[in-house]
């Protein structure tokens, strides 16, 4: 199991993920501006348009970290039940949901790999920028489709491999020596930014993910790039 440029144990990487996000969960937020240039509203926005949660349902977004995704599917009237592996984060996301008044959505620290809920408890399950970081992607996609119930929907938005080609050298050389650089001025902390950096470059492309997604289970699964793929929205049902 790969860690920034090192090889670990898999329950390694699980504790060292963990300590990536308390250590940056006070600046997450600036930082999502800062490395995106403020691009990662746009794209959670057309995320969040694709599920099209609606009034009634019930939604689980995993690695919803300080809540990006939750309070935009709040705003439909969707339940919506947080869950992230990292309580820091958990934290940060809940102090922001009081500061907008935003009341009825669930906070629960969970592993995706590991979820306690029933199976067949949700509509849709949404994880944004999240599953690079889980240890083992397949078990987390079967508890995905686990957790859903039949006519589900599942949601992922994560970086990927654009096919643009000058676009690639570009992104490659402003995320090895910008994106640590920020880190370190924004955050103080190279060393995390640097192994969010490079689980992005180890995370499969879109064909490759695809594919895991339909191991899972899921039917009609779909890519949509963003940018020739830098960042894609995968999807699937379970029926
Ligand atoms: N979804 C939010 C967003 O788009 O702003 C947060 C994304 S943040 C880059 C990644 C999140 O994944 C972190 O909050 C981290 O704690 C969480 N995470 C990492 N491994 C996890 C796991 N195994 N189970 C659940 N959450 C995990």
């Amino acid at each position: 199991v790969s860690f920034g440029y090192s090889e670990v144990s898999p329950a390694e990487k699980t504790e060292k993920v963990g300590e990536v996000f308390a250590r940056v969960a006070r600046r997450y937020d600036i930082m999502n501006d800062a490395m995106s240039g403020g691009m990662h509203r746009l794209w959670k926005d057309r995320f969040v348009a694709r599920v099209k949660p609606r009034a009634g349902e019930s939604i689980l977004d995993m690695a919803g970290g300080t809540g990006d995704i939750a309070f935009r599917m709040h705003k439909h009237g969707a339940a919506v039940t947080v869950s992230d592996i990292n309580p820091s984060m958990l934290e940060v996301g809940q102090q922001r949901a009081e500061k907008r008044g935003l009341e009825g959505l669930e906070w629960s620290v969970q592993n995706a790999e590991t979820l306690s809920f029933a199976d067949k408890s949700f509509d849709a399950y949404t994880i944004a920028f999240g599953i690079r970081n889980v240890t083992h992607i397949d078990q987390a996609l079967a508890e995905a489709h686990r957790v859903l119930k039949r006519g589900g929907r599942f949601f992922c938005l994560e970086f990927s491999t654009t096919v643009w080609p000058g676009f690639k050298d570009i992104y490659d050389a402003y995320s090895h020596k910008v994106v640590p650089k920020l880190g370190k001025v924004i955050a103080d902390d190279e060393v995390s930014y640097r192994y969010l950096i490079e689980s992005i470059r180890r995370f499969p492309d879109m064909e490759r993910f695809k594919a895991m997604i339909a191991v899972a289970g899921f039917v009609q699964v779909k890519a949509e790039p963003i940018l020739g793929g830098l960042v894609a929205i995968h999807s699937g049902w379970k029926i």
